[in-house]
């Protein structure tokens, strides 16, 4: 493909692109393939001679299309949102033509560079504490992750990397196998399942602590659980807080939990991967009271604040105990700035990483954090329209409290009506929905995702879930 037929290709894709995202609602939500559909579709080896373009290109619709679940679709309430804009689309599209690999400053410097000062405007936005940023001056930064579960790895890598040189320090005679087989990990039994990983990756032992009546961390339990756990000679080292748990979007208390990771000398790395991006609105700044007590903290720009996935941003005070944490410095990999900005391949897991910082700048500039503010407005207002359209049906109930962009609902009744109502309205392919259990209630998540969705959409979905619900309401009286 030459420049020529690239500008032609490109014009097409882009209106491809335009016309897939304004049309989206016209398209089954969730596929009705089969695995291994695509088998049938395409040939079992690579073409030996080069095919056209228009080749390709009519196979988007006939062979890929078909198996695609559609993500920014308005009927999609499935999960948490994954973010998608227009300008972070453009920032991706320029990430892939400049095609740098950021490892080092010295690798593209404003990879770096951009990416420092992006989480600065960031950290700025949601109030962090100084502490946090690379502007202060200090030892605090941010970094841009694939995902939050490699955040939350990191910073159990970093974590577990200062619990260790302080053992050591303190008992020199242990040895690294008897620590690594004494750290313990802790966070709640709402928190995300890639905890519950980061703790298996790095084969360490992690304890769930019991939620309260609100799903949030019990911090009494926390700190007995720590104290017992010490006298019984083991290491505490790491406790995950969530802010915005997965399965209903609950809080824990971060002026609880802090004050015993400090007493107790353990790091509290802090996961609002949905829920982060509500932070730029200052009526939710409240849910982060006692981020200050936080080594670390993580949020996804990549879930709800419009740019595309991969963008998990995450800040440390002490970027020294990352670089700490992971110091290989092989001659290939050095340069003679060393030292006076971040390298950022010792804040992460890979050694490569794409120009990420792109898109953010893209999406803060044309949005403005107005922009942003209103789009977290607006779906906070669009699932308050959804659980005012339930309200009025009284065979239906809200499982807990609307946070966020997240409604937990059910059918009164046993759990079984409303698995069954569930399965109706996924096999329909009308809006997308999943389930999550809440102690031994099931309940349905119905959360705002897409940034297209208006009112009549919110109304759309209701009367799909009314409709299966006089369906399966009707047989089970029948
Ligand atoms: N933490 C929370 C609270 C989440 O809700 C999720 C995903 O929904 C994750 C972590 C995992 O996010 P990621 O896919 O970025 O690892």
């Amino acid at each position: 493909m030459d420049s020529e037929q690239f500008g032609e290709a490109g014009r097409q894709m882009i209106d491809y692109v335009i016309s897939y995202l304004e049309n989206i609602r016209d398209r089954r939500v969730f596929p009705t393939v089969k695995p291994g559909f695509m088998r049938d579709l395409i040939p079992a080896d690579a073409p030996e001679k080069p095919e056209t373009w228009d080749a390709v290109f009519a196979d988007i619709e006939r062979v890929i299309m078909p198996g695609i679940t559609h993500w920014h679709s308005p009927r999609f309430n499935a999960f948490f949102p994954t973010a998608n804009s227009y300008p972070a689309i453009l920032g991706d599209i320029l990430s892939d033509a400049i095609g740098c690999i950021g490892f080092t400053w010295a690798a593209s410097p404003s990879c770096t560079e951009l990416e420092v000062v992006m989480m600065d405007w960031l950290g700025k936005m949601l109030k962090l504490p100084e502490e946090f940023l690379a502007c202060s001056g200090g030892q605090g930064g941010g970094v841009i992750q694939g995902t939050a579960s490699e955040a939350t790895v990191v910073a159990l890598l970093a974590a577990k990397s200062r619990r260790i040189r302080k053992i050591k320090e303190e008992h020199p005679e242990i040895t690294n196998m008897d620590i690594l087989s004494k750290l313990m990990c802790y966070a709640s039994d709402q928190s995300h399942s890639g905890v519950e990983r980061a703790a298996m990756l790095g084969s360490l032992n992690i304890r769930l602590i019991k939620s309260d009546k609100n799903f949030a961390m019990d911090a009494k339990i926390l700190e007995e659980t720590i104290r017992k756990d010490k006298a019984d000679g083991l290491f505490p080292f790491y406790v995950v807080a969530t802010l915005g748990t997965t399965p209903c979007c609950a809080f824990d208390d971060l002026t609880e939990i802090g004050p015993v990771c400090k007493r107790e000398g353990v790091w509290m790395h802090v996961d609002a991967a949905y829920a982060g991006s509500a932070f730029v609105c200052p009526e939710f700044q409240h849910y982060m009271k006692g981020i200050e007590l936080a080594d670390s903290f993580n949020f996804n720009p990549h879930k709800w604040m419009l740019v595309n996935f991969d963008c998990s941003a995450m800040w440390i005070k002490n970027s020294a105990e990352l670089v700490e944490a992971f110091n290989v410095d092989p001659l290939y990999l050095r340069h003679d700035k060393q030292g006076l900005v971040p390298d950022y391949r010792h804040w992460q897991i890979p050694l490569g990483r794409r120009f990420r910082a792109l898109k953010l700048w893209f999406v803060l500039r044309l949005y403005g954090v107005e922009g942003v503010r209103a789009h977290i407005r607006l779906q906070v207002k669009q699932a308050k329209e959804f659980e005012d359209l339930m309200a009025k049906d009284e065979r239906f109930e809200i499982a807990v409290p609307v946070r966020m962009g997240l409604v937990c609902l059910r059918l009164k009744g046993p759990n079984e009506l409303s698995e069954k109502l569930l399965r109706r309205i996924n096999d329909s392919g009308k809006i997308y929905v999943t389930p999550s259990k809440l102690r031994e209630t099931f309940v349905i998540r119905f959360c705002v995702c897409a940034s297209r969705t208006n009112s009549e959409d919110i109304l759309y979905s209701w009367n799909v879930i009314k409709e299966y619900a006089d369906e399966i309401l009707a047989e089970s009286t029948t």
